[in-house]
Formats: structure tokens, sequence, C-alpha cells
């Protein structure tokens, strides 16, 4: 690899370092492994979540966003923080079967094996069925496809604190040779869907208009929001900001940050249409409420949750004992994060904060180094240029400066 990329003995040494995560637990993580990768890890402040204080562990490379979702719970805590609800940890397993001649009669003869089923996917894991979780229910659905019409048997399972997909896998293949013999169809796919949309939280903030700014701050998120719903192009960056938060605290806590991603765009288009995960509306008051609504498939047990030692001392640090509260608070997270967002857009334009703390990384990527990194950054704030050919001018006058 050091021959093929040509690689210094610094970068060598820079991608041998795997940080808080022993070398030897990685390598048996995934696959082929070289070294480590190390985000910045941040504390977010100020969360109020139904009426229990939180510090979220943020591990993200992007500067400002801990910084925003900080400042957004601070001012949610004015009207008593953020309440959040969820529907249980329900994850969907699904069982493709084709060369199905009547897929209706399949469905009917499915249905009426479905405790069978269901039986046969607990044994699976007792382990999980003992704490209560488990394959609770079966739905049977007809597909018309590309390929003809497919029937889709759907388990339904509560996969407790674990995030669920081996489970849920394990579960959908040990249906196999009963499903065929049901259907006299051919089983193809067995596999979780990352469209979690049993799995939801639903976050709410009322911000008081006063701490926000004002009734034009309040009129002006709610336009945002309006943009948002009305066109896909700006939704996109909607969610995204929403995902700033979501995908932070998922890497900082160890979870699967593309199921989490998956689930969030699916759902948000599950009407044919790509919505906003939040919603924004003036009360009768005058002050701000924000919902946000989407799934989060997070575990406690499984997964880096339980290997990586990071991971373990930001959950502990997060002092979630299960795995809903964990997505309820992530739930919480992405809705200050939205919130801080549209206030951003809304009013100063979202670059001047943004900027002011990105000139550190415009500065080191101009060469900065150590307490050359500050000045130049200060000087750029000054000047209300933010800008790479600057911060080159700057490394170089102050690097000369410094010659003897
Ligand atoms: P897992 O299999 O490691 O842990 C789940 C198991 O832990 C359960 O089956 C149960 O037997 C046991 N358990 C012990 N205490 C429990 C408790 N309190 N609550 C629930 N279960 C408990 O992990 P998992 O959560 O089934 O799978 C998650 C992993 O699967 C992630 O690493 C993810 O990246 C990966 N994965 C994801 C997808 C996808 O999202 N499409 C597909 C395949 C694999």
């Amino acid at each position: 690899m050091k021959e093929f990329a040509s690689l210094t003995d610094n970068e060598m040494e820079a991608l041998a370092d795997t940080g808080g995560l022993p070398a030897e637990v990685a390598d048996h993580m995934i696959e082929n492994v070289v070294g480590g990768y190390t985000y910045p890890l941040g504390i977010a402040m100020n969360f109020r979540i139904n009426g229990k204080d939180y510090l979220v562990p943020f591990a993200l490379e992007e500067p400002s966003v801990v910084a925003a979702a900080s400042n957004a719970a601070k001012m949610a805590r004015v009207n008593g923080g953020f309440t959040v609800t969820n529907t249980g940890p329900i994850m969907i397993g699904q069982i493709q079967v084709i060369n199905v001649l009547k897929p209706d009669t399949v469905r009917a003869k499915l249905l009426a094996r479905k405790g069978d089923l269901l039986k046969k996917a607990n044994e699976q894991d007792p382990m999980l069925v003992s704490l209560g979780g488990g394959a609770k229910d079966l739905i049977v659905k007809k597909l018309s496809t590309l390929k003809g019409p497919m029937v889709i048997v759907e388990l339904i399972v509560n996969t407790g604190d674990a995030m669920g997909a081996n489970a849920v896998n394990t579960m959908a293949e040990a249906l196999t040779p009963m499903v065929e013999e049901i259907t006299g169809g051919r089983v193809l796919l067995r596999i979780i869907s990352n469209l979690a949309d049993r799995r939801l939280v639903k976050a709410t903030a009322v911000f008081d208009k006063e701490t926000i700014g004002g009734e034009d701050v309040v009129d002006g998120i709610v336009y945002a929001y309006a943009f948002a719903d009305a066109d896909p192009y700006r939704c996109a960056t909607h969610n995204k900001g929403i995902m700033n938060g979501v995908v932070a605290v998922g890497i900082a806590c160890g979870q699967d940050i593309r199921a989490l991603e998956a689930g969030a765009h699916s759902y948000a288009s599950r009407s044919g249409r790509y919505k906003p995960l939040t919603t924004w509306e003036k009360n009768r008051d005058g002050d701000l409420v924000g919902t946000l609504e989407m799934p989060m498939a997070v575990g406690l047990v499984g997964g880096a949750a339980k290997t990586h030692p990071t991971a373990r001392a930001n959950i502990k640090i997060l002092g979630v004992k299960t795995a809903i509260e964990l997505a309820e608070v992530m739930g919480a997270v992405g809705l200050a994060q939205n919130f801080a967002a549209l206030r951003a857009l809304a009013s100063e334009g979202i670059q001047r904060g943004h900027m002011k703390l990105h000139s550190r990384n415009v500065a080191i990527s101009a060469g900065a180094t150590g307490a050359i990194v500050d000045i130049v950054a200060k000087k750029m704030i000054e000047e209300k240029k933010i800008r790479f050919d600057r911060a080159k001018e700057l490394v170089a006058e102050l690097s000369k400066g410094k010659k003897p």
C-alpha cells in the first residue's frame, strides 16, 4: 500500500493511529484493516429532554454544528426543552417470494400459518424473546413488479435494545423452508428494511419568540419550512441539517449511520414526494412550535456501540439506559439542529456564524500550524475575508516574519 500510493512515513504513521480504538479490536471489526480514522469529539450542551438534562457527544468534522445545537438547546430550555415520544423498537424483516402462481391464495395460506411462522422466528433468538422482544406479527403483501407478481412476507420484530438487523435477518432466513413449503414459490431475498416506519421518534419544542429574536424570526422560519415543503432541492438541505446532528451523535455512540440515513430519507419520501422531517408553525402566542418525526433505528447492544471503547464512553456520558432513550435524544438533537440552521438562514444567513468557526480550518488548509492558526483565523474574521487565498498570503507573511 505504501509503495502503491507513495505514502510518506508521516502518512503511514497517521494511518496507523487507531486513537481510542485498540488496533486488535479494529482488526476484528472490519476487514483489511490498516489503521484508524479519528473524528473530533465535541459535547453539545444545554439539552433538556423529557425533563432530564443531557451532555450530548457529537463526533464530526464540520465546524459550527456543536455550537449551533448547544445554542438551540439553550433557547428551547426557556420553555422546558424538548418533549420526545417513540413508537417502540419495532423493525421489519422482508422475505421475497417469487414464482408465485396465485398470490391471493398464497397470501391467505401464509396468514393461516402465522402462528407457526412467528414461533419458528422466535426460536432463533431466545435471548431477545426472554427480554420481551421477538417477532410479534406477520404481514403479507402482493407486489406487482418488473418481473411479474411477487409475494412479500414482512416480519414485525420488537428488537429491544438492539438496532436489530442481525436479529431480524437471522429470523427471516430461518423462515425460508417453511415459507417455500407453504407458498410453493421460491424465497429469494431475506433482509431487514431500513424504512423503519414503525420505529419512529417524535420530538417537539416551543421556542419563545423573544428568546429567538422576535416574531420576524418566527415568521422567517415558518417561511423557510414552507419552502422546504414545496421544493425537494431545498428540502434535501433542510433534512441534511437535521442529519448533521443525528449522524454526529450516531457516530459518537457507535450506531449504523447508513441505516439512519436510509431510514430518514426513505421516510421523508413516503408520500411519493420528498418532504421535510420537521414541521414549523406559529402558535396563538406568536411562539415557534417545531416538530420532528423520523425513524431512529439505534441500539445499545450489538455493533460498535458495544465494541468501540469510545462509543461506550460516549453512551456513558449521555447516560441513556435504553435504545429508546438514545433514539429520543437523537430526535431532540435533530430538531435542535434544524432550528439552529433555519434561524440563521432566516435572519443573518448561515455564513456569518459558520465561516467564523470555519476560519481555523481555512487557515490550516493554507498551511498554518501552531499559534499561527489562530492569528490567521482572527485576522481573516477582522477583515471579513475568510478565504483560502487570503489565508495563504497571511501564512506566508507570518512565516517570513518569524524568520531571522
Ligand atoms: P447483534 O446481533 O450484535 O445484537 C442483537 C442481539 O443481542 C439480539 O438478537 C439478542 O439476542 C441480544 N441481546 C442481548 N441483550 C439484548 C437487549 N437488551 N435487547 C435486544 N437484544 C439483546 O446486533 P443487531 O442489533 O441485531 O444488528 C446490528 C448490526 O447489524 C449493526 O452493526 C448493523 O451495522 C448491522 N447490519 C445492518 C444492516 C442494515 O441496516 N440493512 C444489515 C446487516 C447488518
